[in-house]
C-alpha cells in the first residue's frame, strides 16, 4: 500500500488489500434484492470497498433442472481481510439470510462464492481459490469477463476474455 497521511510513520497503518472477487447467486424469493442486500453487507462486514459490480443475470441452473432459473452477478471489492476469515464471513451472511441446506446444486437464498483473490492460491478441505469450478461456469464466466475481461486466472494463465470465450458450458446467460 501506498503511505497515508502526514503523521509520524510510526502511526502509518499499512492496509495490504487485494482484489477480490465475489459470485452471488440466488434463486429463490426475491432474488435481486436477495444479491443486493447481500453484497451490502458483505461489505459492512468485511470492512472492504465495492469498486465494480457487473450487472444482474437470469442464468439457467446448473447440475438440477428441477428450480427456478438464478439471478447471478460479480462483485469486486478491495479488502484486507484474509482469505479464509472472508469465507466464514460468506458463511455467516449466508446463513443469516436464511439458507438451508437443499444438497448440492439445490436452490438457495443466496450463495457467495469466493472466486478470485487477487493472484493467491488457497487449497484447504473447505476453502479453494481460484474457485473449481470458475473456469467451467458460464453464469460465472460472463458476468466477471463484463468487469474484468483482461484478469488472468492465475493457476490457468488464461484471461478471463480468453476463458469465457473458450467455455463449454451451453446453460443460458441472459443480461436483466
Ligand atoms: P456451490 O457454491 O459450489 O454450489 P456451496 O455454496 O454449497 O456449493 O459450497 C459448499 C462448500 O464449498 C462450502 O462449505 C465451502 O467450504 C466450500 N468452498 C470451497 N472453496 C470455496 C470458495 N472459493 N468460495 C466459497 N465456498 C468454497
Ligand atoms: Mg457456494
Amino acid at each position: 500500500g501506498e503511505q497515508r497521511g502526514g503523521g509520524p510513520p510510526c502511526f502509518d497503518i499499512l492496509l495490504m488489500t487485494e482484489l477480490v472477487y465475489i459470485g452471488i447467486g440466488s434463486n429463490i424469493g426475491n432474488r435481486i434484492q436477495n444479491c443486493q442486500q447481500a453484497l451490502i453487507t458483505l461489505v459492512e462486514c468485511t470492512g472492504g470497498s465495492l469498486r465494480r459490480r457487473s450487472s444482474w443475470y437470469q442464468t439457467q441452473p446448473w447440475g438440477r433442472d428441477d428450480q427456478d432459473d438464478f439471478i447471478n452477478g460479480v462483485a469486486e471489492m478491495e479488502m484486507a481481510m484474509p482469505p479464509h476469515q472472508l469465507l466464514e464471513v460468506c458463511q455467516e451472511i449466508e446463513c443469516l439470510m436464511g439458507r438451508k441446506e437443499s444438497g448440492c446444486w439445490g436452490p438457495r437464498i443466496i450463495d457467495l462464492d469466493i472466486l478470485l483473490y487477487g493472484s493467491q492460491i488457497v487449497r484447504s478441505p473447505d476453502l479453494e481459490i481460484p474457485h473449481p469450478c470458475l473456469h467451467q461456469r458460464n453464469f460465472v464466466l460472463v458476468p466477471l469477463a463484463e468487469i474484468a475481461p483482461d484478469l488472468v486466472h492465475p493457476v490457468l494463465h488464461e484471461t478471463i476474455h480468453s476463458l469465457c470465450s473458450s467455455v463449454s458450458d451451453r446453460k443460458q446467460v441472459l443480461k436483466i
